[in-house]
């Protein structure tokens, strides 16, 4: 073919290719139900999907590509606080030594995928360094993850100067940290008592939010609490040792309070002898633990009284619990007294505030990216059914459908 010919055919090809990337993939998902995720709920729709995003949601007459009247559909969950690389390694324990940085990449990579499939299609790592490469890896679009956001590396030593953790936070922010986290206080494993003095606190919240980062303060002790609210956290995690009081100053400061009750101690129970023996796993430790279910139940019941106060949902879901990340949401309504609509809310529309994208993800309205899951059941009636996912769709695109009759 004469040179112009080859250019006249190249360009017919690319021309030909314009409209198909102008029009963006359509689909239409029918939802017998449809929760919102910011407390609405509707009753056969049709969800109009272009792209990667949510084009309108009418009732539905036509015909959908994918017929869910039997199902309840709902955004795609998000949970404010995972440990992607966390796993059990080749022996089954929670301690890895010797294993090899590819080996430890490809753990991290199935448990994207099992929170994926479990309908999580946002989490938070809080966090490590081998979550960056893992984040970006899943953001090309190729491997099945859940959107990932990461601390890349918290402040943790109270040997530091207040210098010293503004240096740790500005080199962590430099890495591409999502959010930074700090802990104020010991694990529960050791009692929980406050180990960053309050000034410690302010330093690393204060630096975050100076560089526009939003800040996961782990605190167990009521003291740690205070500072970390105070100081302008984002988020306060754990709280396990909290009263009336603190849950008051959360909710006035706006504060996102992200308890855990319902997988985090079980998992550590259920797979005991895998921790047991690392670290402060001891006999000692579990014992806190096992003590820690009956302090959360009461200490839940008591935040829930505070109606201002924003709840948010995070498993802290370590080795053994990721794809089970739900557990948190159905504990809190079955022992936690929580009613369902609120629950969802919380690993919805106030975890993607929590974690600074409530303008694209946590509901299901026209403009929001297309993250939707459907699940077998009706979960404000029977909160189980968060458990039966049977369909994962993030950003446009379907991860999994195993919706019989289709
Ligand atoms: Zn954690």
């Amino acid at each position: 073919m004469p040179m112009e010919g080859k250019i006249a055919a190249l360009v017919a090809a690319a021309l030909m290719c314009v409209p198909a990337a102008a029009t963006a993939q359509q689909t239409t998902i029918r939802a017998g139900a449809l929760i919102d995720g910011r407390g609405g709920i509707q009753r056969d729709v049709v969800i109009g999907i272009e792209g990667n995003r949510i084009a309108r949601i009418e009732s539905a007459n036509a015909r959908a590509s994918y017929d869910f009247s039997r199902f309840t559909v709902l955004p795609g969950l998000i949970d404010a606080h995972v440990h992607i690389g966390a796993h059990f390694g080749r022996d089954g324990h929670a301690s890895t030594p010797g294993e090899t940085p590819a080996e430890q990449t490809l753990y991290g990579m199935e448990n994207a995928y099992l929170m994926l499939m479990a309908g999580f299609t946002t989490v938070q790592s809080v966090g490590a360094e081998s979550d960056v490469p893992l984040r970006d890896a899943i953001a090309r679009g190729k491997l099945p993850g859940p959107r990932l956001l990461t601390a890349v590396s918290p402040v943790r030593d109270p040997s530091m100067t207040v210098q010293q953790i503004r240096e740790h936070v500005r080199k962590a922010v430099a890495d591409t940290a999502d959010v930074v986290k700090i802990f104020a206080s010991k694990s529960i494993r050791e009692g929980g008592g406050q180990t960053l003095t309050d000034e410690q606190v302010l330093a690393g919240c204060s630096e975050a939010k100076n560089l526009g980062k939003r800040v996961w303060v782990h605190a167990h002790a009521a003291s740690a609490v205070r500072a970390a609210t105070i100081a302008g956290c984002t988020t306060v995690t754990h709280g396990s040792q909290i009263s009336d009081s603190e849950a008051q100053l959360m909710a006035e400061h706006g504060t996102f309070f992200e308890p855990q009750t319902g997988l985090l101690l079980q998992n550590y129970l259920e797979n005991k002898s895998r921790f047991l023996g690392d670290g402060n796993f001891d006999e000692a430790g579990f014992k806190f633990m096992e003590e820690g279910i009956a302090l959360n139940d009461a200490m839940f019941k008591m935040a829930l009284r505070h109606k201002t106060l924003k709840i948010n949902m995070g498993t802290d879901a370590v080795a053994g619990a990721h794809g089970q990340n739900a557990r948190e949401i159905v504990y809190r309504v079955q022992k936690g007294g929580q009613p369902a609509m609120d629950a969802i809310m919380s690993a919805t529309s106030v975890n993607a505030d929590a974690v600074g994208l409530k303008d694209r993800i946590g509901a299901l309205a026209p403009g929001m990216e297309a993250d939707l899951i459907a699940v077998d059941g009706d979960p404000l009636a029977d909160i189980n059914a968060l458990l039966r996912v049977v369909f994962v769709m993030k950003g446009g695109k379907i991860y999994r459908n195993i919706a019989p009759g289709q």
